[in-house]
């Protein structure tokens, strides 16, 4: 149960993160999906099985829906978001956002997105302003795609829907604008720590391919922000 009357009378920053947050679930619910591995919620509740469920034709298609949502009403739901009242555009993305999300990727599950944000916590304290998990998992999202090879059109389409959204694509939008090769390195080592979801991509992962994959997202980034100016959250 989710009242939209609250979610509304918030910042316009916190729709915001919700819709990075959900906007990765397509992406990693396919890589699981792809891969074989168990789904989200099999794998919490039994870490080992001896044969892995796989996950819901359903549960994928839920991630779809998710994910159409958050592009047909992105625009719609920030817009009302900062004059704080309620339309149907922005309980449609409330209910992808939790729902919809929520039930898409515990039928699949997570992939690189959510490890690359989690390497990312180690950074906590040098990252300025703070950024919130859907923010992190934003650039995750970015990443994964660099990591799985996908074309450059969808990589810099996802980086325009971020934009409209309000959300960061670049380590300089991330607060990180002075981080070093070497930190990044630590980042990447995160990644890859035994029993992060980034091993539900169909092909192994090493944290010299995740530090490469940040080099580049980021690269392309830059460029991508100038030509697409990011959105104000407010
Ligand atoms: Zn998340």
């Amino acid at each position: 149960m989710v009242d939209t009357e609250i979610i509304a009378k918030a910042s316009a920053r916190f729709l915001a993160c919700g819709m990075g947050d959900a906007s990765s679930k397509i992406f990693e619910g396919s890589a699981v999906v792809q891969s074989g591995k168990c789904s989200f919620v099999w794998s919490e509740y039994e870490p080992k099985p001896s044969s892995p469920l796989r996950s819901t034709v359903l549960g994928l298609e839920l991630c779809k829906l998710t994910y159409n949502i958050l592009r047909k009403y992105e625009e719609a739901s920030m817009e009302v978001a900062r004059r704080h009242v309620v339309t149907p555009a922005l309980e449609m993305v409330v209910e992808a956002n939790t729902l919809l999300s929520g039930l898409g990727f515990e039928n699949t599950g997570l992939a690189a997105a959510h490890s690359i944000h989690n390497g990312f916590t180690i950074l906590e304290k040098k990252i300025k302003p703070h950024q919130y998990h859907g923010e992190l998992v934003t650039f995750g999202t970015i990443v994964q795609l660099v990591l799985e090879n996908r074309d450059l059109d969808t990589i810099v389409d996802y980086m325009r829907w971020a934009h409209k959204v309000g959300l960061p694509i670049n380590l300089s939008e991330l607060g990180l604008e002075g981080v070093s090769d070497e930190e990044l390195w630590k980042v990447a080592e995160k990644v890859v720590a035994l029993g992060e979801t980034i091993h539900n991509e169909p092909f192994g992962v090493t944290a010299e391919m995740v530090f490469n994959a940040i080099k580049v997202a980021d690269s392309i980034e830059r460029r991508v922000a100038k030509l697409y100016p990011r959105e104000l959250y407010d």
